[in-house]
């Protein structure tokens, strides 16, 4: 089950990661963008983390609103709005509930990544973030039709992550500034896919407990 508590320590600890990973997200932004990747990510997220107090009276659909709000707005650059509606889209799903199940966490996701896809007129390929959420969306489904637990779904996502993640490498930039360099996009590990690996990684050492 996916609780207030542990959507708190999820974004404290993507907090963490995305001050822990800011200069790394800046160099891959620096080689096919505009280098401010990581100081955008730890930027949003760090506001995020001084708004946790405030939040923790809220209900959980509620939250994971906010927290879309908050990432828009902070965030910045072609990431913010991308992320934003991750969550103000996924948070529609949660209603008036206080625990996701697997399966409810599940609409969550997809409906949140189906708004990133809106938002960024984006496909598989292209070279983005949704290279990664795209996999892990698949990963995720598969597991849960399996039968298997948030728990050790989370657990396969991550590695779907890294490797969706890492399959960017030989891609060609489509979508965003990188799409600007065209063949020499070539070879280079796309920032936001990496900032997604490390928000499904927290998110799954947050379950995990
Ligand atoms: P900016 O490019 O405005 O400086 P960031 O550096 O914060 O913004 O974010 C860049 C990341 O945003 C890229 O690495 C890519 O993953 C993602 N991105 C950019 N444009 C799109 C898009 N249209 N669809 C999906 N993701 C995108
Ligand atoms: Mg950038
Ligand atoms: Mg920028």
């Amino acid at each position: 089950m996916l609780n207030k508590r542990i959507v708190l320590t999820w974004f404290e600890r993507a907090a963490e990661s995305m001050a822990a990973n800011k200069d790394e997200l800046g160099i891959l932004d620096a080689a096919i963008g505009d280098a401010d990747h990581g100081i955008n990510m730890d930027r949003g997220f760090n506001k995020l983390r001084s708004e946790l107090p405030k939040m923790e009276d809220l209900s959980l659909g509620e939250m994971l609103k906010r927290a879309g709000m908050v990432l828009l707005s902070s965030i910045g650059g072609a990431s913010g709005p991308l992320y934003g509606a991750l969550f103000l889209k996924g948070a529609i799903t949660v209603g008036d509930a206080n625990e996701l199940d697997a399966a409810a966490f599940m609409t969550f996701l997809a409906t949140g990544v189906a708004g990133l896809v809106e938002r960024g007129r984006t496909e598989e390929n292209e070279k983005t973030m949704y290279d990664v959420w795209a996999p892990v969306l698949r990963e995720y489904k598969k597991n849960l039709d399996a039968g298997m637990g948030l728990e050790e779904i989370l657990k396969a996502c991550v590695d779907a992550a890294e490797t969706g993640m890492k399959a960017t490498i030989p891609m060609l930039a489509l979508k965003g500034r990188a799409s600007y360099l065209g063949e020499r996009s070539i070879g280079h590990q796309d920032p936001g896919a990496t900032s997604s690996y490390y928000l499904i990684t927290a998110l799954y050492e947050s379950v995990r407990g």
